[in-house]
């Protein structure tokens, strides 16, 4: 089958590999101009182990993991630690690979069947069900009929909104905002630790891995209004959220921020869905059940659920009407657990009140002594 995919994020490659694996025809539209390969770390766990391992990835990325034994420490707004962060708190599995975005994207590309066609800077415009096939047509003017189109574009994706209905309908915001900046002129440091500074509401921190170093900002907010595709916008409300504070390195940072090109910002935030299937369009990754950072599971479900539906087309040799339901019924679960693995991390990370943040670092320096 001819088959677009929308968004070239992990699901979108990974729904790729697997639909090509397949003998189908993928086209990939994406679009920023590049593969978005920013961010921190992402972990790979699970069952998701498995899948790579059955896309004969598994070498490559182990090969590529990340030692992120990097301690947290909380530091007070001179930059004196205050509480060291045991390992436990940070990993809540034991059997995860933690990979590097820039890195995992790379391994995915390069495994896209030779006739794929990766199309950057375009987007679908509007999207008709034919009965036969999807009439499509891209922000550019192009257009081209599919047999199946699939959703792959993220937290605010394009295909969902025209398929399913806005946004609004499906997302759940979960009460703050996370930013993440590259610091290509932080120093290396022999100590290997990431500190983390609070004030209520906000966190900053600074994540090293390999030879890299990140701005890592979250703050509490409700939903905010603003243009996704308006970097500017985004820089903007980062340096509102953290304004009149001067306190340990935030000025730098949110200097950094402002400067890089690819700052990733987003609202940590889950879609709920009734359904992820309608006629010929189906939905993967975050587009059909984003889980938020906070749950560390937002790639691995990306694989599982992407693999599946490569599977089920398969097993239902094409016939996508009862393909696509069983493949939700198989990934219902991994994107359930997902959602509800979320608990805590905010009070952890972001707490709301100077007692919650003393009485966090009380927790954690007494459980280290
Ligand atoms: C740049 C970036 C950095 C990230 N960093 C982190 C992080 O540090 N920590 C974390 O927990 N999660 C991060 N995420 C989210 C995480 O990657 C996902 O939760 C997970 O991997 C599932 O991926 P996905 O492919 O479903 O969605 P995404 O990773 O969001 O990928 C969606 C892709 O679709 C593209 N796209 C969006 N709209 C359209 C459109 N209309 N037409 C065509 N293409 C479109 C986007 O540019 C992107 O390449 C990041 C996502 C991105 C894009």
């Amino acid at each position: 089958m001819d088959i677009l995919v929308s968004g070239a994020g992990m699901a979108g490659l990974s729904a790729a590999v697997n639909l090509g694996a397949r003998g189908h025809r993928v086209t990939i539209v994406e679009r920023s101009s590049h593969f978005r390969v920013n961010g921190s770390p992402i972990d790979v766990r699970g069952d998701a182990i498995e899948i790579v391992d059955k896309m004969g990835l598994l070498p490559q990325i182990l090969a590529q993991r990340v030692d992120m034994t990097e301690q947290g420490q909380f530091v007070n707004g001179d930059g004196e630690v205050v509480a060291r962060l045991p390992l436990e708190e940070t990993s809540d599995s034991a059997d995860d690979i933690e990979i590097a975005r820039e890195d995992l994207a790379r391994i995915l590309a390069d495994a896209l069947p030779a006739d794929a066609t990766v199309i950057f800077q375009d987007s679908v415009s509007s999207l008709a069900d034919n009965g036969d096939g999807v009439d499509v047509r891209f922000v550019s003017g192009r257009e081209a009929g599919y047999d199946l189109v699939v959703g792959a574009d993220g937290l605010h994706s394009a295909v969902r909104r025209l398929a399913f209905g806005p946004e609004r309908d499906y997302i759940r915001h979960l009460g703050f905002y996370i930013a993440i900046a590259d610091l290509p002129d932080e120093q290396p440091r022999a100590d290997r630790v990431n500190p983390v500074y609070n004030y209520p509401e906000h966190m900053v921190s600074v994540m090293r891995y390999k030879d890299k170093a990140l701005g890592v900002f979250l703050f509490r907010s409700d939903p905010i209004e603003y243009d996704y595709h308006d970097l500017d916008a985004q820089k903007q409300i980062l340096a509102d959220a953290f304004a009149g504070h001067s306190e340990w390195r935030i000025p730098a940072l949110i200097e950094a921020a402002r400067v890089d090109p690819e700052l990733y910002f987003d609202s940590a935030a889950q879609i709920h869905m009734p359904a992820w299937h309608r006629g010929r369009v189906v939905l993967v990754g975050d587009a059909a059940h984003a889980a938020s950072g906070l749950s560390g599971r937002g790639t691995s479900i990306a694989f599982t659920g992407t693999h599946i539906l490569a599977e089920e087309l398969e097993n239902c040799a094409g016939d996508h009407a009862t393909a696509f339901p069983r493949y939700e019924t198989r990934q219902r679960p991994y994107a359930d657990f997902a959602q509800h693995s979320i608990h805590g991390g905010a009070e952890l990370v972001v707490p709301a009140t100077w007692e919650a943040i003393h009485a966090r670092n009380e927790r954690i320096a007494a459980a280290s002594r």
